[in-house]
């Protein structure tokens, strides 16, 4: 049974009880809007079919959320500007972190890649946790296989990250500044409003 219009637990949500208490909630319980998704320039068309949220308590009694699920994007290709459609599957975990002091003081070499570390000092708007899940699921680079080759030439001889994921690497020394670079705002917006 969907819980359209009764969306105001998720705005001031509480994480933390949400994995103590082994929490979990789906698209086929709640119907949330992507605002930034929808208006988001480099997205033509995005359609998520599926996400759930789940929390838990790990081995070493941090509490994690869970944020996973399965989308359809349309992104301009970045060499010849017609539409890629792209099919993406992601899955983050979340340790939350009491302040943000901790979170940096956090050693992220023991987390897989599939893990992070985050502040979540008080309540989080838990749709926007999930948009940007969303967000920096989408390719950084989007572009047909034929442009490739092309790409190659253009992209990685700036050393542009082959790893496209690498969107939380506060060390980049600038080199990649000059490219056209998607989400940019939003991994601003996730550092301070995050860690
Ligand atoms: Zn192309």
């Amino acid at each position: 049974m969907q819980r359209k219009g009764s969306q105001k637990e998720f705005v001031e949500f509480d994480a933390w009880a949400f994995a103590r208490t082994g929490g979990s909630i789906s698209s086929a319980e709640v119907k949330f809007d992507f605002p930034r998704i929808a208006n988001d320039e480099l997205i033509a068309k995005c359609d998520v079919s599926h996400w759930e949220v789940s929390g838990r308590i790990n081995a070493q009694s941090e509490s994690v959320l869970r944020f996973k699920g399965h989308f359809s994007v349309e992104m301009p290709c970045v060499v010849c500007s017609e539409s890629v459609l792209y099919s993406i599957d992601f899955e983050r975990h979340l340790v939350l972190q009491t302040s943000e002091a901790q979170a940096d003081a956090y050693d992220e070499d023991t987390l897989d890649d599939h893990t992070d570390v985050v502040a979540c000092p008080g309540a989080i708007n838990l749709r926007d946790w999930l948009e940007d899940e969303i967000l920096l699921a989408c390719p950084m680079f989007p572009k047909h296989e034929g442009c490739a080759d092309v790409a190659g030439r253009t992209w990685l001889d700036n050393d542009a990250p082959e790893d496209t994921d690498d969107y939380q690497d506060d060390t980049a020394d600038g080199s990649i500044s000059e490219v056209q670079r998607p989400f940019a705002n939003l991994s601003d917006l996730l550092k301070t409003g995050k860690k």
